[in-house]
């Protein structure tokens, strides 16, 4: 079941973590760590990494209960990924 994505997630760039677009972050950061930007757990970013035009989504490398933007898993009770990224 498709749920809404966020089209941002955030990406550590010298030491400090900025929220940029899925698509920046596949292309111009695929080296850099990613976060969710809600519960800040380890993402990466599917589709095709060399083609700017496939629209992207944003998995979390563990899912997490606590996230709201994983609905499926989602327990309706925010919270920080155990494996949170700082
Ligand atoms: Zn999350």
């Amino acid at each position: 079941m498709p749920v809404d994505e966020p089209l941002t997630c955030e990406v550590k760039v010298d030491g400090l973590w900025q929220a940029v677009s899925l698509n920046e972050a596949a292309v111009s950061y695929s080296a850099a760590l990613k976060r969710c930007p809600a519960c800040h757990g380890r993402v990466m970013i599917l589709g095709t990494y060399s083609r700017p035009d496939v629209r992207r989504s944003m998995s979390h490398r563990k899912s997490h209960g606590g996230c709201p933007l994983k609905l499926d898993t989602y327990t309706g009770t925010p919270s920080l990924h155990p494996q949170a990224l700082t």
